[in-house]
């Protein structure tokens, strides 16, 4: 095991375990106990990825970017998320922990969302494994997310907008884990990033970990060798970070930068949701981790322009991760982001989603060599934004 793993009671360094209500202790136990065995049955591997490819759509290209490249002085390769079905990364993981929860005999899912991409990667395995599907979602993200509602809706699922805080995503996940103990023994609650206590966190970074398996595999055929010099991804919670991340983590000859969301800086907190730059140490949803709080220790509303990367917590591996230095974190504002947005749409024809543009918007701000390989996972489309990109550009 190396200094970057897990340990066995679900820790990196200080940072990860299991704080959750004596009432969940049992599922957590079980799925626990279970993920590994399962994930290892060469019958679920088979099953998942079959899926993945046929269903997700799997693998996803690895496009090297030529003008983005000429305009950065750097073979830049685009890791392409955007193309899986749904969207973004996020059904990786949906349906990896579907899967699983069919084989606890579970049959009722639970999620929480935020911008809904996690909502509706879940309803999309709900409906395709014809399990029942209950999302809970902010009811400020229910109003402006409308469309992902929609989508849920329409894919059989029940989305319940939550009344209670800010009405966003932390409210969605507070109900999400509340109706999780109301219904322990038939209820699976599929968590959408590397969050939550322990197992999920490194069960979702090794349902993401086909992203770097793919890139070593794509980068070998392509450039000769396996590895890039730079990696590059955005933080929310920090799945398709974890994903890209995965398999190069030990290789030190590798640089991991990560892009969390500064929404208008990170002078003022109430305006950022740059959890690792501004946050504290902390308990939320399960875990120990770096805390959006004020001073009281009261858990407060991040901000980001991005509905997918405005979460007060991250990841446990990735406050770990940037505590040792093994990856470099960079604050990307909303503006920063909207020009990287606007920058590969125009240089290369691909409308990111408002997350992965934070991943972009590091490249200026990094230098590289000439014969450098960069890698940048491009976590989802910008379909889902085109509303908020055609107010801030005043697209007629
Ligand atoms: C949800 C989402 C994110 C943020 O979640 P992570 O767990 O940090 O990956 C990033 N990009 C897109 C497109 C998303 O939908």
């Amino acid at each position: 095991m190396s200094k970057y793993s897990i340990n066995e009671n679900g820790y990196y360094g200080e940072f990860g375990g299991a704080y959750v209500p004596e009432i969940l202790r049992k599922n957590v136990v079980e799925l626990k106990e279970n993920y590994l065995k399962i994930m290892g049955d060469p019958q679920f591997q088979a099953e998942f990825n079959q899926l993945l490819h046929d269903y997700v759509g799997r693998p996803t290209a690895l496009y090297h970017a030529n003008r983005l490249s000429k305009k950065y002085g750097a073979n830049i390769y685009l890791k392409r998320e955007d193309l899986c079905h749904t969207g973004a990364h996020k059904l990786n993981n949906a349906l990896g922990q579907i899967l699983l929860a069919r084989r606890l005999g579970k049959t009722r899912i639970v999620a929480e969302t935020g911008a809904g991409q996690h909502g509706v990667a879940t309803a999309t395995v709900c409906a395709l494994m014809n399990m029942e599907c209950v999302v809970y979602m902010g009811e400020t993200d229910v109003k402006r997310q409308f469309l992902n509602v929609q989508r849920m809706k329409m894919l059989g699922a029940t989305v319940v907008p939550v009344m209670s805080g800010n009405r966003t995503l932390k409210d969605g996940t507070n109900e999400a884990i509340r109706d999780w103990c109301c219904n322990p023994a038939n209820t699976h609650y599929i968590i959408g990033s590397v969050v939550g206590p322990d197992p999920y966190p490194d069960m979702v970074a090794r349902f993401q970990s086909v992203i770097s398996e793919e890139i070593k595999k794509q980068l070998q055929e392509q450039t000769g060798r396996d590895y890039p010099d730079h990696l590059l991804a955005c933080i929310g919670g920090g799945s398709n970070a974890a994903g890209t991340f995965y398999h190069y983590i030990e290789n030190e000859k590798v640089r991991l930068y990560a892009a969390e969301a500064a929404g208008l800086g990170l002078e003022d907190p109430e305006k950022s949701a740059a959890t690792i730059h501004l946050g504290r140490e902390g308990i939320l949803h399960g875990s120990r981790s770096l805390v959006m709080m004020d001073e009281d220790g009261q858990i407060t509303e991040p901000y980001s322009i991005s509905a997918g990367l405005d979460y007060p917590g991250v990841g446990p591996m990735h406050a770990y991760l940037a505590k040792v230095g093994r990856t470099k974190v960079l604050a990307i504002t909303d503006a920063e982001a909207m020009t990287a947005a606007l920058e590969l749409t125009k240089l290369e024809g691909i409308i990111p989603a408002i997350e992965s543009a934070h991943a972009l918007a590091m490249l200026p701000k990094l230098k590289f060599g000439k014969d450098e390989t960069v890698v940048i996972t491009v976590s989802g489309r910008g379909d889902k934004d085109m509303n908020t990109y055609a107010n801030y550009f005043k697209l007629a």
